[in-house]
């Protein structure tokens, strides 16, 4: 009953042929299909109709049956431009909270890195007290 039935591999001079630009297969899609997001029926991937440069825009929105599918595709590109922005805000926000986690642990490693430093000052000063003691106990020992 609809185009959409007809023999894939037969090419009508109204459709748009383009190549997928992720396997470079060859591909022919009605021309009101223009402009629209499609799934390459051969690697999955979704790619965007080209709008042929010789074609208006009421040529793709013939009819109020055309405009009505127009609107409904549009309105789920919408929805999922609306999905990946979610997606890409909850992964910003996550690589924020895993860079405040970083900073803080590297903000904990400077301060542990200063106690390590003044234990390592005070054994220092420790052991030339020793040493100043032994000295001293060695002179006094051979001036006795
Ligand atoms: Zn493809």
């Amino acid at each position: 009953m609809s185009k959409e039935t007809a023999d894939p591999n037969e090419i009508r001079d109204s459709d748009i042929v383009f190549n997928c630009p992720f396997c470079g297969k060859s591909l022919a899609i009605d021309c009101r299909g223009a402009g629209l997001t499609i799934s390459c029926p051969d690697c999955g991937n979704k790619l965007e109709v080209p709008i042929p440069e010789n074609m208006e825009v009421t040529d793709i929105d013939s009819s109020d049956e055309d405009k009505a599918v127009r609107l409904i595709h549009m309105r789920e590109v919408i929805s999922e431009s609306q999905k990946r922005i979610l997606d890409l805000e909850a992964e910003v926000k996550d690589i924020t909270l895993r860079r405040d986690s970083l900073e803080t642990i590297r903000t904990e490693n400077a301060i542990r890195f200063e106690v390590i430093q003044h234990e390592i000052e005070a054994i220092q000063r420790a052991f030339l007290r020793i040493s100043e003691v032994l000295d001293s106990v060695g002179n006094s020992g051979r001036t006795a």
